[in-house]
């Protein structure tokens, strides 16, 4: 396409009502949106805002209100705040850009201070900076906004980025909803921060939040990151759509008849609600909570408690329904990928922030929920906001004036040649990304064509009919840990009439069932479901009395005075294996799979074999765990160099028998039809 052509697709004689020009152009007017304005403006830029709704109310901040990731400059704080929630996040985030920002979101905050936000003080007349109240400081972020000169256009959607004919990114066209005008800002640079997409869940102040930032920066060609760890739900009221969540960390969950729920919390135990949930209704009381606490936390969260009042429940002294609702990435991590701490995208001229951005610099693969978000909202928002005002002054006047064109494809233009029946799209949608059980069973659901995992995984899902066949076992004679409570059981014995945890459909569970069975203890102990990270949690807080432990998981529990009750190695028959299976429509199109992976992993075994230290010292990094730890769970003669030694396939065979005796396993097969034969 000409420089001719790009130009008239939008010349002042096109058909928009409304024309601007300007440096920065915002999209989104949350706590990000307003920050990267500010500080554009604040750098000298000539800056608008486009907002969906109203600038000040709109967005799930002005709702809902925040906790703040405000720390004091103090290195043992600034430690320890680094470390909370770094081994939760799979050690992904990176201490850099945590540094920064602490830094920013301290300056920032104190800022909000001098600009008259009301923080409250305590006794000694010190302002407690670590909660937001979303109208007030949505309220000072509009005002000072314009102070400082941004173009506020409210109700104006954004629906697709402008391009030059280089492909950076020069500007937006959007509609009012109000008046249905349509609208079109030139500009040298564009930042992102319409927020998450929660997708209508209808979760507090999401019902704007339907990810179309992230849709805008892929039609222009950015890039994403860390989605897959996008999928967090809020609890709330079965009732009501408050996701605010902090104060069920004191409630006790249950179900109908009012027995606790063992494993349930909001913290490291959100998925035992989940899963209850998609049987039964679960219960919460607020009931941990002292009286003294219980004034102060109307007054912290007053919203908290609107939905309870009107329907006259005293939560705590009397149980209610509660349910999980998606917040997606407004309160998980992916989102757009920033290239630097210029908050810049892969895409030349486009800036994101916020939740629109990915959070995964400083949250690794866990929530920001509590206090990182509203964080890396103000932080993100201010880098982005310098940055891209510095970006556009360096284009000049060339930058808002070069040729341009539209380059929005799908859902938010009436471009496309199909009718879209919207009500449908948001069904199937919703559909996609509503369920808590979607991200299982991923290669049950033909998601994964290659999985390594545990033989007991591998072989149910064989017996049930899907597709695949077995290339190698990886690690032979796997150890699984019986681990009880501190001052708990110390034997089988004592565990008579008490709730022992395990994951369903792991090796652990066989381990356990046939454990219980030579024992005979099978009636005679409770066996509840549990996924790893929430079995320790509730084996912590005592709500349950053992835990049958993996690799990683039982030797670290060991080494921290947990007593070990039993262990897989003590039985021939009950320790595991782990294995390489692949779908039958991999292996179709990829016939030397199975060869070129059995070589390469004969040549890894033989490299670890000759070099352990080094090995142990890789796993170490990789998985955090303690050295010790690894040595003990990964001993190296388990690793089999050959693809199915003689006795990884007599625990195989072994387990198979047992999963289908237990009925565990649907129908039984032969090893030999799943094994790939060996070239
Ligand atoms: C109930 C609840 C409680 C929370 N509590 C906390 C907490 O205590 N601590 C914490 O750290 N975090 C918390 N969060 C998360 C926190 O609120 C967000 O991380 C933060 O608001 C992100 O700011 P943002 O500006 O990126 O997005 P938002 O505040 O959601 O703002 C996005 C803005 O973009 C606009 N927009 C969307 N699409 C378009 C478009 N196409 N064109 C123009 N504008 C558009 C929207 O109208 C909205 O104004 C909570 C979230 C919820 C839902």
């Amino acid at each position: 396409m000409s420089n001719y052509q790009l130009y008239s697709l939008l010349s002042p004689t096109s058909d928009f009502d409304q024309n601007l020009v300007c440096d920065v152009l915002v999209i989104g007017g949350g706590p990000a949106g307003t920050w990267a304005a500010w500080s554009a403006a604040s750098n000298g830029a000539k800056v608008a805002l486009v907002d969906k709704g109203y600038c000040g109310t709109s967005g799930c901040a002005a709702a809902s209100g925040n906790g703040v990731w405000y720390i004091p400059p103090d290195s043992q704080a600034r430690e320890a705040a680094m470390l909370s929630r770094e081994a939760l996040g799979g050690f992904l985030s990176n201490r850099d850009w945590m540094q920064q920002v602490l830094n920013q979101t301290y300056t920032n905050v104190n800022l909000l201070a001098e600009w008259g936000y009301p923080f409250p003080v305590d006794e000694e007349g010190k302002p407690y900076c670590r909660s937001l109240q979303g109208p007030e400081y949505m309220a000072i972020m509009r005002k000072q906004i314009k102070r400082a000169g941004v173009k506020i256009l409210d109700h104006s959607p954004a629906l697709q980025l402008l391009v030059d004919a280089e492909g950076a990114v020069a500007g937006a066209t959007g509609v009012n909803r109000q008046s249905g005008e349509k609208w079109v800002v030139r500009a040298g640079a564009v930042i992102i921060a319409t927020g998450g997409c929660a997708f209508l869940s209808k979760a507090l102040g999401c019902n704007v939040l339907t990810g179309d930032g992230y849709l805008m920066a892929a039609e222009a060609g950015a890039e994403m990151s860390g989605m897959e760890f996008s999928n967090a739900y809020g609890i709330s009221p079965a009732f009501s759509f408050v996701t605010k969540t902090l104060f069920y960390n004191w409630a006790t969950f249950t179900y109908e008849d009012g027995t606790p729920i063992p494993g349930a919390a909001s913290q490291k135990g959100r998925s035992v609600i989940a899963q209850t949930l998609l049987t039964q209704p679960v219960y919460a009381i607020l009931d941990q909570a002292t009286e003294d606490m219980r004034s102060h936390m109307r007054k912290a969260q007053p919203n908290f408690f609107l939905p309870l009042d009107r329907a006259g429940i005293n939560p705590f002294t009397q149980r209610f329904t509660v349910t999980l609702r998606l917040e997606g990435t407004v309160r998980g991590t992916g989102g757009i990928r920033i290239v630097d701490f210029t908050c810049a995208t892969s895409v030349q001229g486009l800036y994101a922030a916020g939740d629109a951005a990915t959070r995964q610099l400083i949250c690794g693969g866990f929530t920001g929920g509590g206090s990182h978000n509203a964080a890396w909202a103000i932080s993100s928002g201010y880098y982005s906001g310098k940055s891209a005002a510095e970006y556009a002054q360096k284009l000049g006047e060339w930058g808002r004036q070069r040729s341009v064109q539209a380059v929005g494809e799908a859902g938010l233009t009436n471009n496309s040649q199909h009718q879209i029946n919207t009500e449908e799209v948001i069904k199937a949608t919703q559909a996609e990304v509503f369920p808590y059980d979607r991200n299982n069973e991923a290669i049950v659901a033909g998601e994964v064509d290659v999985g390594i995992y545990g033989d007991t995984p591998a072989l149910v899902a064989k017996a049930k009919g899907i597709p695949t066949r077995l290339i190698s076992q990886e690690q032979v004679g796997m150890n699984a840990w019986l681990i009880g409570k501190k001052n708990g059981p110390r034997s089988l014995a004592e565990l008579k009439g008490q709730k022992v945890a395990t994951s369903k459909g792991s090796y652990l569970h066989r381990y356990l069932i046939g454990l219980l069975q030579k024992s005979g203890l099978s009636d005679r102990v409770t066996v509840v479901h549990l996924l790893p990270s929430e079995a320790q949690a509730a084996l912590e807080r005592g709500d349950v009395a053992a835990i049958a432990a993996a690799t990683g998981t039982g030797p670290l529990l060991k080494s921290k005075g947990y007593p070990v009750i039993d262990e897989a190695t003590k039985h021939p028959d009950l320790p595991g294996t782990s294995v390489t299976v692949a779908t039958v429509a991999f292996l179709a199109k990829h016939p030397d799979f199975p060869q070129k992976w059995n070589q390469i992993k004969q040549a890894s075994v033989k490299n670890i074999k000759v070099n352990p230290e080094a090995y142990y010292k890789f796993h170490t990094e990789v998985s955090g765990y303690p050295i010790d730890v690894i040595k003990a769970s990964f001993p190296l003669e388990q690793f089999p160099e050959e693809p199915f030694p003689t006795q990884g396939l007599q625990l195989l065979e072994g387990t198979k028998k047992f999963l289908v005796s237990q009925k565990l396993a649907k129908s039984d097969f032969k090893l030999n039809d799943w094994i790939v034969p060996q070239q």
